[in-house]
């Protein structure tokens, strides 16, 4: 009898480029991927053993090593902490007998930090073997270490079926809630789905398809704002025989859930999107990039896909067009931010370590396998289908002249009601403090755009959301004036920042970590001025990276010396011109730890 390896390599039919789905279905069955089973790999695909190993290494959530049976990754991003996740951690360590990033002596309980998981409404919370618990308390913290102990299975473990919306169905099963709370023209349901399929697209010609999408100015909703309908038409008049649509489902940006909830509660309307992005451009297969976070919606997804094949709208001949020929496939990651850079995105859909490429040749002209593609954000592919289906001239009436439509934000932090909102662009901050129930007096500071974005202080609250002013992938987080600006927010962003670095670039390799120690010196209390000036000249460095990830990873520092420079002075030392910053006690720390010996530095 086959092994479950061969099996699920035979699965993907021994195809090299199939990588990443090969090690994620192994580490499902066998729950990490051992040395032998990285030489079976090697052997079957007639790859070395080290493109096994650099693809695994690449991303977060692979094992090389037997984890604990149960394993939790708590959120480690700035919200959760904002909402109590250290009083959780403490109480999973406590409970649990180990410390994060470990596992227990006898394997059943690994306690691991990530990223952010999407979550940013329902914090503090974690992924237990690939099931989401949210809201977590220290309580609720213990009573699920004492139910693994008590040897009770994952599915008694979660409060079943508790969410709401979609996330209460069987195919999903989980306590994540959708906390939709206010809906435009892109997340309600007023419409026929797949009419556009059906009844619009057999009467016209890709080229008018292209022509509507442009005429609607629409532009890229995953923050970079490259009009859609443009890079459509480069994509159609590109060279080739095969042609790709991707959907970027990748949002790792932290405070970014509103995909979570487009795939959970739209799904027909994103397939859709992706069918008449097929149509426009030419490609035959559709790739759905989904961030591995959001595993649990695997089933859920794949049954609307069924769906769409038993009515002839993925397949053959789609809606009787003939010689329409398309299907989407799902491409999970593996937990690797910068994947959300579109060239990264196709690395790993191939196979590979998600590095960003050298550009050009831009995806539209050589993308996946070599071939022109498109790469689509979620919400942009959903946007299309309504555009198509109320019209142009009814969608520019939303937004301003720059930017038409609407956005759907992801807002978290401290307000009453956190969660989506669908916005039309032109929004100023202070409209959208007022709407979530900010207690606007007490807000300190709101981060727009992620980490990558800019730190707003009140007196720029009448800035709006747009491409002419705030250009955003839709992630707001709101601090009020309790929370430690240096040290909760700058270095926690700086730490992702430098987590995250594909590594390929020396100037993002080295230049976030630099900074980072900065930012912690003036924390300290060891930072002069000459400091401060410093942080803004040497982040010009980080222009020269590859790619968004690095040249956007001084931001935090940049914009929060901007605009809270006063907080940065309150720190430094006026009557001092230079301070090395060097604490002896601190720099044998490690030292202390490992030979655990101890001596007296005075
Ligand atoms: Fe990788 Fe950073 Fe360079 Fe981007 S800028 S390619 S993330 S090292």
């Amino acid at each position: 009898m086959a092994s479950t390896i061969t099996t699920i390599i035979e699965k993907y039919k021994k195809d090299t480029t199939r990588l990443m789905d090969i090690l994620i279905d192994i580490q499902e069955q066998e729950g990490y991927i051992s040395k032998q089973t990285i030489k079976e790999i090697s052997v079957a695909l007639e790859i070395s053993t080290v493109d096994v190993q650099q693809t695994i290494s690449f991303y977060h959530f692979f094992n090389t090593k037997a984890p604990g049976k149960f394993n939790i990754y708590l959120n480690n991003s700035v919200v959760a902490n904002m909402m109590g996740r250290k009083d959780v951690a403490n109480a999973f360590e406590d409970a649990a007998g180990c410390k994060f990033d470990s596992a227990t002596k006898d394997g059943l309980i690994g306690l691991y930090n990530t990223a952010c998981i999407g979550m940013s409404d329902q914090e503090p919370s974690a992924i237990i073997n690939g099931k989401i618990f949210t809201n977590l308390t220290p309580f609720r913290a213990k009573e699920i270490i004492n139910d693994i102990k008590a040897g009770k299975s994952l599915k008694e473990l979660q409060v079943e079926g508790n969410g709401d919306g979609k996330n209460g169905s069987e195919l999903i099963n989980s306590m994540v809630c959708n906390n939709i709370r206010k809906k435009g023209p892109i997340l309600a349901e007023n419409y026929n789905p797949y009419n556009i399929i059906k009844n619009i697209l057999p009467q016209h010609t890709p080229e008018e398809v292209i022509e509507q999408v442009k005429a609607s100015n629409i532009r890229g909703r995953g923050g970079a704002g490259f009009p859609t309908g443009l890079k459509w038409e480069f994509c159609r008049k590109a060279k080739g025989d095969i042609k790709y649509i991707f959907c970027n489902a990748d949002e790792g940006e932290p405070g970014t859930f509103k995909d979570r909830v487009i795939l959970t509660e739209r799904p027909r309307l994103l397939i859709e999107g992706m069918i008449i992005a097929a149509f426009a451009i030419g490609a035959s297969e559709g790739v759905l990039y989904v961030r591995h976070e959001y595993k649990y919606l695997q089933k859920h997804f794949e049954s609307y896909l069924d769906e769409a094949r038993n009515k002839n709208l993925l397949g053959k001949n789609i809606a009787d067009i003939k010689g329409f020929n398309f299907d989407i496939r799902i491409q999970f990651g593996a937990g690797a931010y910068v994947c959300g850079e579109e060239s990264a995105l196709i690395e790993s859909a191939e196979g590979k370590r998600g590095e960003p490429r050298d550009r050009p040749p831009f995806p539209v002209e050589k993308g996946y396998l070599d071939k022109p593609t498109v790469v689509n954000n979620v919400e942009t592919l959903c946007s299309i289908v309504k555009i198509l289906t109320f019209g142009t001239d009814l969608y520019k009436t939303y937004g301003t002249s720059e930017s038409s439509g609407t956005k759907v934000l992801s807002i978290s932090g401290d307000c009453k009601y956190p969660g989506i909102y669908e916005v039309e662009w032109g929004f100023n901050v202070y409209n959208i403090l007022e709407m979530v129930g900010s207690d606007i007096k007490n807000i300190q500071a709101v981060q727009v755009g992620g980490p990558s974005g800019t730190l707003l202080a009140p007196n720029e609250f009448r800035r709006i959301l747009g491409y002419e002013d705030l250009s955003t992938g839709g992630s707001l987080i709101i601090f009020n004036k309790e929370r430690d600006i240096l040290n909760d927010v700058v270095l926690n962003f700086m730490n992702f920042f430098i987590d995250e670095s594909c590594g390929s670039c020396s100037t993002c390799r080295i230049m976030p970590v630099v900074l980072r120690d900065k930012v912690q010196k003036i924390a300290n209390g060891h930072g002069v001025i000459k400091d401060v000036d410093d942080l803004l000249e040497w982040s010009k460095v980080l222009k020269a990276s590859r790619c968004g990830l690095g040249q956007t990873a001084a931001n935090p520092i940049v914009s929060s010396v901007k605009n809270f420079r006063y907080l940065y002075e309150s720190k430094v030392q006026m009557d001092k011109d230079y301070d090395t910053g060097f604490n002896i006690a601190n720099a044998v720390e490690d030292y202390i730890q490992a030979s655990g010996r101890n001596a007296s530095l005075n």
